[in-house]
């Protein structure tokens, strides 16, 4: 089968033939791939910003956002049928460690994470396992909600934590609103009653996000934090969620929060540097995400078969991954790119 494979870190990434997985575990699935989602993350695993966390050796191929349709099953599988359309769960946890126990599927002791740490995605075939799959209902096309497998899943599990704040005469900001952040604009729209101030360098990702429930647009520059703080009047916001995780990103974040705000990281690779004076004067809280467990997923689909959350999407042929990660690179990709096999 055709794969995009990661050979070296800072290279296109390589089409391959190679071997189609194989079942190999009795709770193994391999699922044909519909669609895979493209990700910033993606970007970030060929620049090497994952190498020395992950520790894995290359060659292996690229691709965390999966949804397709049961190909084979192991022998101890009964809960998914070969045909049936699924979206895949990034990881595969163990169901036995504490961390599965308490739901954390994230936090498992024994992850497999595909795309990251074994072969992904961006493939014909994904092997995975039984505990990752969610069933999709009949007429569901995998390639239209693929991205919910790691873009939805993270800005659901980063909202869901600050809805509770999210209350009526609150502001929530959300800066980028990409593959991620215009989902999480329709879940702060959903799951909590603040106002909403998008943040972002693109004026057709702005216009989206007003569309999508936000009520306030603001270019992201130098002047992102005065422009939020007017609008919040001098106060700042009551909720930053930063799906940029730039340096600067990460300095206006906390400088755009009212007293007692909390700035939640999502978009990574900057640094982020807050004196311990600004913490305890004004009681910021700061809260990091990583992708979401089994069950968040299963609620976000809920979300979705109820029309309360949509997917922007656009399709690509797996051959033009390395065009598809340039785009996303240079910030020209509006919502969700999904690499569909041929
Ligand atoms: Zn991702
Ligand atoms: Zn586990």
């Amino acid at each position: 089968m055709k794969a995009a494979r990661l050979v070296a870190y800072n290279q296109r990434l390589r089409l391959e033939e190679v071997a189609e997985p194989e079942i190999t575990g009795p709770h193994d699935v391999i699922v044909k791939i519909g669609g895979a989602g493209v990700c910033h993350t993606d970007l970030h695993l060929i620049q090497g910003v994952w190498a020395e966390t992950l520790g894995v050796d290359l060659p292996y191929t690229l691709g965390h956002e999966n949804a397709g349709w049961v190909h084979a099953v192991g022998a101890a599988v009964t809960t998914v049928q070969v045909g049936d359309p699924v979206i895949v769960h990034p990881v595969m946890s163990c169901g036995t460690c504490l961390a599965c126990r308490r739901g954390e599927d994230m936090h498992c002791e024994n992850l497999v994470f595909p795309g990251l740490t074994v072969d992904g995605g961006f493939a014909e075939y994904l092997k995975t396992n039984e505990r990752a799959l969610i069933k999709l209902p009949p007429g569901v096309d995998p390639a239209d909600v693929a991205p919910y497998a790691d873009a939805g899943i993270t800005a659901y599990r980063a909202v869901r934590k600050v809805a509770p704040l999210a209350r009526p005469g609150t502001t929530a900001v959300v800066v980028g609103v990409g593959g991620l952040g215009h989902i999480a604009v329709q879940l702060l729209r959903e799951l909590g009653n603040a106002t909403i101030i998008a943040v972002d360098t693109h004026e057709g990702r702005l216009g989206m996000a007003l569309e999508l429930g936000a009520a306030h647009a603001v270019r992201a520059g130098e002047k992102a934090v005065s422009s939020v703080r007017s609008l919040t009047g001098g106060r700042g916001a009551d909720i930053v969620i930063d799906f940029v995780g730039s340096d600067v990103t990460h300095r206006q974040g906390v400088e755009m929060l009212r007293k007692g705000g909390t700035y939640s990281i999502v978009g990574y690779g900057g640094q982020l540097s807050v004196p311990s004076l600004a913490m305890i004067n004004n009681e910021f809280t700061i809260v990091g995400n990583l992708v979401g467990n089994y069950s968040e997923l299963w609620e976000l689909m809920q979300l979705h078969a109820q029309g309360k959350v949509k997917l922007h999407t656009s399709r690509y042929a797996l051959d033009e991954v390395n065009a598809v990660l340039e785009r996303l690179e240079h910030g020209q990709v509006n919502g969700r790119a999904v690499l569909v096999p041929a």
